[in-house]
């Protein structure tokens, strides 16, 4: 994902271009960082070859993404212009920063997260900023420019207490540090969007690592999911850990109007799920889902899952397999295992490794029954009347679609032109893979 985040270039004015990899914890990152350099006085470019700055925020989640994160300092250290700086940061530059500014001599910045990247434009530019030496101020904080769509990711934490086998994250972002309800809610109302997207690296567990002292009694998930339904249209959480869906937290999402769950589920097998250092079984999913169906039949599912985690056997394979074809889900992503070093599962035995010719076979083999699955689930609501927020350009959503992870719903008729961030009504006509075609009848009910 790339763009100039606001804005156009003053004569004369410093200027900064961002580049994003990742996820959309990253992007809101991104536009912090925007927010900061905005401040001290740059404004967007409109190209990376026009900035005075290039920032590109890299992800290291696994090593495809490192060499795509790789690939793309290079790249656009080739289209700067002469005289511009390049700044690294992200999760790359927290995990590997030292590595990275030895082996790329053309960065003249790598600094972790919340690091001021303006020394990069300095005459002598720093190598590299560490954690410690940063100073002192949560990322979390900062502000970021007005939303340019109709929706927003918002982080509410930052790091993970848990210790899945196959996840380094929580040994560069550290434990969950969960932003107070009230910063939150201020982000919301700023941003001024009609869907706000809620993101965590265990957004279930938003809250629960404020200490009694300085939590509010309102510091939790289920006051968090109330509070910011009460400010916008819509509101989404991605990324549930599956044994932390309570009852309640089901009915609060249910109650808000848009009843999606992300489950963050990676397999079913229960001896793989206790390697993955996962709590869970396919028992206990089933009967979650059937929890949320049963009190939200038109609920829309998705989920991710690992395929070729060490250990992974055929039986366990056939288990995912025959589970993906009954929890009929309307979402799914599949990934092989990526080793990542200081993880529980690099320490795995070589015996215990899947070779990866054969976990790309396993893939194929999920991603083909989804995508059937999801065709199906989505050709069953044609002749449906669906509730779509305008993304802009004759594209919208419902509730069922998360916004740049699943499908769309593609507007047609006389109402097809309506603002972003409006809602409109209107008749399913068509599917195409994951996508609807629908043609509009009016503004919203
Ligand atoms: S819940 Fe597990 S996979 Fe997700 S960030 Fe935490 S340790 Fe990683």
């Amino acid at each position: 994902m790339q763009g100039p985040l606001t804005g156009a270039v003053a004569p004369r004015a410093r200027s900064f271009w961002i580049h994003t990899l990742g996820c959309p914890k990253n992007e809101v990152d991104s536009q912090k960082l925007a927010g900061r350099l905005r401040a001290g006085g740059l404004e967007a470019a409109e190209k990376p070859g026009e900035a005075d700055l290039i920032v590109v925020n890299t992800c290291a989640f696994i090593e495809a993404a490192r060499a795509e994160s790789i690939e793309t300092i290079i790249e656009l250290s080739d289209l700067r212009r002469d005289g511009a700086r390049l700044a690294v940061t992200g999760c790359l530059a927290e995990r590997n920063g030292e590595e990275l500014a030895e082996a790329l001599p053309e960065v003249d910045l790598v600094a972790g997260f919340g690091a001021e990247l303006t020394p990069a434009l300095a005459a002598a530019p720093v190598a590299f900023l560490r954690r410690q030496e940063l100073p002192d101020f949560d990322l979390l904080e900062l502000p970021r420019p007005p939303a340019s769509a109709p929706w927003a990711y918002v982080k509410v934490a930052e790091g993970c207490d848990r210790r899945c086998g196959f996840c380094a994250i929580p040994s560069f972002r550290g434990p969950q540090r969960s932003r107070a309800l009230a910063s939150v809610l201020e982000e919301v109302d700023r941003l001024d969007v009609s869907e706000v997207v809620l993101v965590a690296q265990d957004l279930a567990s938003y809250g629960g690592d404020r200490s009694s002292a300085s939590r509010l009694e309102h510091d939790r998930i289920l006051d968090l999911v109330g509070a910011v339904a009460a400010r916008v249209d819509w509101v989404r959480l991605l990324y549930l850990y599956p044994s932390s869906l309570t009852d309640e937290l089901v009915d609060a999402v249910v109650a808000t109007g848009v009843p999606y769950f992300d489950l963050s589920l990676q397999h079913v097998s229960r001896p793989l799920l206790r390697r993955m250092r996962r709590f869970g079984e396919r028992g206990r999913i089933t009967e979650r889902i059937g929890r949320i169906r049963s009190v939200a039949p038109e609920a829309a599912l998705r989920s991710s899952f690992i395929l070729g985690y060490p250990g992974e056997t055929e039986q366990d394979h056939d288990e995912l397999l025959s589970f993906i074809e009954e929890a009929e889900l309307d979402w799914a992503g599949f990934f092989t295992f990526s080793r990542e070093a200081g993880t529980y599962a690099d320490g795995l035995t070589e015996e215990l490794q899947v070779p990866e010719a054969l976990a790309l076979e396993r893939l194929a083999e999920c991603s083909e029954l989804q995508d059937a699955i999801t065709a199906r689930r989505r050709a069953s609501l044609v002749g449906a009347e669906l509730t779509v927020l305008v993304d802009g350009d004759g594209r919208g959503r419902t509730y069922r679609e998360a916004p740049e992870i699943d499908g769309i719903v593609r507007l047609a008729g006389a109402g097809a032109g309506a603002a972003p961030g409006s809602f409109v009504t209107a008749r399913c006509v068509g599917s195409e893979g994951p996508d609807l075609l629908a043609e509009v009848e009016g503004g919203r009910p």
